[in-house]
Order: C-alpha cells, then sequence, then structure tokens
C-alpha cells in the first residue's frame, strides 16, 4: 500500500548537470545521467515516464523535456521545482544511491559495524547500502547535510525519518 511505483517521479538529467542529478538522487528519486544528443534516446525516455531535463534547446518541441535556463545547480532545482508540483510527500531520503542511482538496501547493523566509523556506529540505528557500489549510508551522514542545505533553500521541512521502507 505504501509502494506508489505508478505515480513516482523519474528524471533524466543530461549530461554537465551532474550536481543536479545528485540532488534529485538525494530526494530519493530515479536519476538517470546521460548524454541527450540523440532523438532516439530522448524518445525511448520519454516513452518510459521519465522527465527529461537539459540547458540545450535542441529538443525543445518534446512535450516531455524541460528546458532549465540556470547554471547553478541549486537554481536548477528550483525550476524543477517549480514546473512539476513536488510534495515534501514524494521525498523519499535514504532511498537510492547518490552516485549510482541504484535502490538503496537495508544494511544489518552487524554488517555495518565495519564500514562505519565507531561514533556513527554508535549514533545510529539503520544503515543501508548500494547493491552496486557498496557505499555505505545513515541518516546522519552527510546527505544530512544536504538536507540542511535543501530545507533552507527551498523553504522545506524534511523529516530524516526512515518511514515506510519497502
Ligand atoms: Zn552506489
Amino acid at each position: 500500500m505504501t509502494e506508489s511505483g505508478t505515480s513516482e517521479k523519474r528524471f533524466v538529467v543530461d549530461v554537465m548537470m551532474g550536481k543536479l542529478a545528485k540532488w534529485l538522487r538525494v530526494l530519493g528519486f530515479d536519476t538517470r545521467y546521460r548524454r541527450l544528443d540523440r532523438l532516439q534516446t530522448v524518445e525511448r525516455f520519454s516513452r518510459e515516464g521519465f522527465l527529461i531535463l537539459t540547458r540545450s534547446r535542441r529538443w525543445s518541441e518534446h512535450s516531455r523535456v524541460s528546458i532549465l535556463s540556470s547554471n547553478d545547480p541549486m537554481d536548477q532545482l528550483r525550476e524543477v521545482m517549480a514546473r512539476i508540483p513536488v510534495a515534501p510527500g514524494d521525498v523519499r531520503l535514504l532511498h537510492r544511491c547518490i552516485r549510482c542511482n541504484e535502490r538503496l538496501s537495508k544494511l544489518a547493523r552487524s554488517l555495518a559495524l565495519s564500514h562505519v566509523p565507531d561514533y556513527v556506529f554508535e549514533t545510529n540505528v539503520s544503515f543501508y547500502h548500494c547493491p552496486k557500489c557498496n557505499k555505505v549510508y545513515w541518516s546522519g551522514s552527510h546527505p544530512r547535510r544536504m538536507i540542511d542545505r535543501l530545507q533552507d533553500e527551498l523553504g522545506w521541512s524534511v523529516s530524516m525519518n526512515e518511514q515506510t521502507g519497502g
């Protein structure tokens, strides 16, 4: 009941906007990072329900392409948020790997022990890891600083709880 796969917002971010892609992953959105130099690519992602974010005007006539004007990643994120309604409820922190977009899996505490500093282990209950690159995440780690910044910038209040899981 908590799985809302059908309405999930998904993005393709054109190359040169890597930081925007990371922010969208921090927020838990399925975010592909691709060079969008072929119509074929744009059309395929479009058919799959992705919203395509680019700074190039090349595909401006395509209905699912959103052209961003800003250079700054945070301003780009604001542009995205202004165009598609993203509610704080859509946000799922600690859901995707920031590096590779993979969905994170819960990591047993006993396994986390060897991957994180002692104080982190002592002060966190839950850990997650990326099945692809093995990066370990926890609620107090660097995503938190990102979230703080995001809250400041966008005026959101996003709670850092782990909510429903899956
Ligand atoms: Zn990863």
